[in-house]
């Protein structure tokens, strides 16, 4: 994340930047080049005096605020070079919040035109140029434009004009503009969200395939008095304590932080507000390394409505997400109810289950997919699962709330054995898993059904089985009350009487 800084106004020392581990910012050239008119450019490094990765964006965001800039395309990207920037914009023309299909296509137009008469101007392929993509909420348009900028060789893409969805909260459609995009873009280059500053969206955008983002939200925010935490936006009036411990904040208070507000100073809330996005960075990657963003984003989701909201239609796009994540992660995954069938483990699963099994028309014995993993070794079962794990006739498969039907050849591979579920009682998912574990069955088309029944769960399997298959093919068991040996008496006599 690239903080915005206001090249005019600086408030933060370079101390500061490195103690938090703010490797990169960004300044506006146009409002620099604006505010020293007459002055010859110099080196936005020294202006900064920030030695690391200096990003410019070009004063689009002012066209979008005034409807034009008194700049040409060609001298913000001749400015850029003569201060020495590291990543520089071209001036595209943002669609906006409220534009109209036909204004979006024009500025999406524009901005091809303007983007070929910068790369003609550019010189300095030491910079690396970015590509804005537009179309606002139009979603055909984005893809447009993703489309056109892919022509053209831009070091990093970014996608324009999201700020006012996010002041409205509409993440939802963020996440269709940003699929829309990154559809069309070239998979191997770096991909920005412009001014996506809130840290609760953070694990959204990345999950999304978000790389970069800049944001002066941590300042606009701070001075309105706004503390920003992972999971949404507290008034400092409002607060009684602190719960962050970062250096801002761990020997204050709301009350402290309130007086020396009046005394001018917001840099306390601008560095606590600082803190906070990057900690959660901090966490993101954490979570990336262990495997474990979806379990974040499912965690942030219940922050609030427009963030469960995002998480629904990120779910949408599951199918995306499946593509891109591995097929084994360092540690297991956590199934935390219906939320979790959407994960890209899940849906994996779920379409490699019909394949997984080639023998058909065999004798099934349904076991009890419990806590225990791998299910085979559950000390009420395992002696079950052993005497006919290798038996030529049969077939063993486990009925598992987390997963649904799982065959005994799957149940040690990776996360089914590796899964921390609940059991949350609820009918509804009972249910539907007992219908899968049906469905499942009905593709093996087997001889004969044996269901071993434990708890509601047993019960759900065994309401949808009778459904599912005639009575002289079915036998049900009480895993409950009966030993295991009887149960392993009981099969045997039906194997014997089957033959
Ligand atoms: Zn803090």
């Amino acid at each position: 994340m690239f903080p915005v800084l206001d090249p005019h106004h600086r408030i933060l020392e370079r101390e500061f930047f490195d103690r938090v581990g703010i490797r990169a910012v960004m300044t506006n050239a146009y409002l620099l080049k604006r505010g020293l008119q007459g002055l010859d450019p110099v080196d936005i490094h020294g202006t900064l005096d920030y030695p690391g990765t200096v990003a410019t964006d070009s004063g689009a965001y002012q066209i979008l605020e005034y409807g034009h800039v008194g700049v040409t395309p060609e001298e913000i990207v001749t400015y850029q070079e003569k201060i020495n920037t590291d990543i520089g914009v071209i001036l595209d023309v943002p669609t906006g919040f409220r534009s109209d299909p036909s204004r979006a296509r024009w500025t999406v137009d524009e901005t091809v035109r303007r983007a070929d008469r910068a790369l003609q101007v550019i010189t300095r392929s030491d910079i690396m140029w970015v590509g804005p993509v537009q179309g606002g909420v139009h979603l055909k348009e984005v893809e447009r434009s993703a489309r056109e900028m892919a022509k053209r060789d831009f070091a990093i893409y970014a996608l324009g004009s999201p700020t006012e969805l996010m002041e409205t909260q509409r993440y939802d459609v963020l996440a269709d503009m940003i699929i829309a995009a990154k559809n069309a873009l070239p998979k191997g280059k770096p991909f920005h969200l412009f001014g996506a500053g809130h840290p609760v969206l953070f694990p959204f955008l990345v999950a999304l395939g978000c790389d970069l983002f800049d944001s002066a939200a941590y300042a606009l925010y701070a001075r309105a008095g706004r503390y920003l935490t992972p999971e949404g936006t507290q008034l400092l009036g409002d607060m009684v304590e602190f719960v962050c411990t970062c250096p801002a904040c761990v020997d204050s208070s709301p009350e402290e932080f309130m007086r020396s507000r009046d005394k001018e100073d917001e840099t306390r809330l601008v560095r606590h507000n600082l803190w906070t996005c990057f900690s959660e960075l901090r966490r993101i990657r954490e979570a990336i390394r262990k495997g474990r963003l979806w379990e974040l984003i499912e965690l942030r989701s219940q922050a609030h409505p427009a963030l469960k909201e995002c998480f629904n239609r990120i779910t949408r796009y599951a199918e995306i997400l499946e593509r891109s994540t591995p097929a084994v992660k360092p540690h297991g995954i956590f199934y935390l109810g219906p939320s979790s069938d959407k994960r890209p483990e899940k849906l994996r699963f779920v379409s490699k289950l019909p394949r997984s099994v080639e023998e058909r028309g065999r004798f099934v014995l349904v076991l009890p997919g419990r806590w225990r993993r791998p299910f085979h070794e559950d000390p009420r079962y395992e002696s079950v699962a052993k005497t006919f794990d290798d038996h030529p006739r049969v077939s063993i498969c486990f009925y598992s709330l987390s997963w649904g039907p799982v065959p005994i050849e799957l149940d040690e591979i990776f996360p089914i054995a590796q899964t921390e579920g609940v059991d949350q009682g609820d009918r509804f998912v009972l249910k539907e898993r007992a219908k899968q574990v049906s469905e499942f069955l009905g593709i093996l088309h087997p001889k004969r059904v044996v269901l071993v029944s434990d708890g509601e769960y047993g019960r759900a399997v065994t309401r949808e089985l009778s459904k599912a298959f005639p009575k002289r093919m079915l036998t049900i068991l009480d895993g409950e009350t009966l030993k295991p040996a009887d149960i392993v008496k009981s099969v045997e006599k039906k194997l014997v009487r089957d033959v």
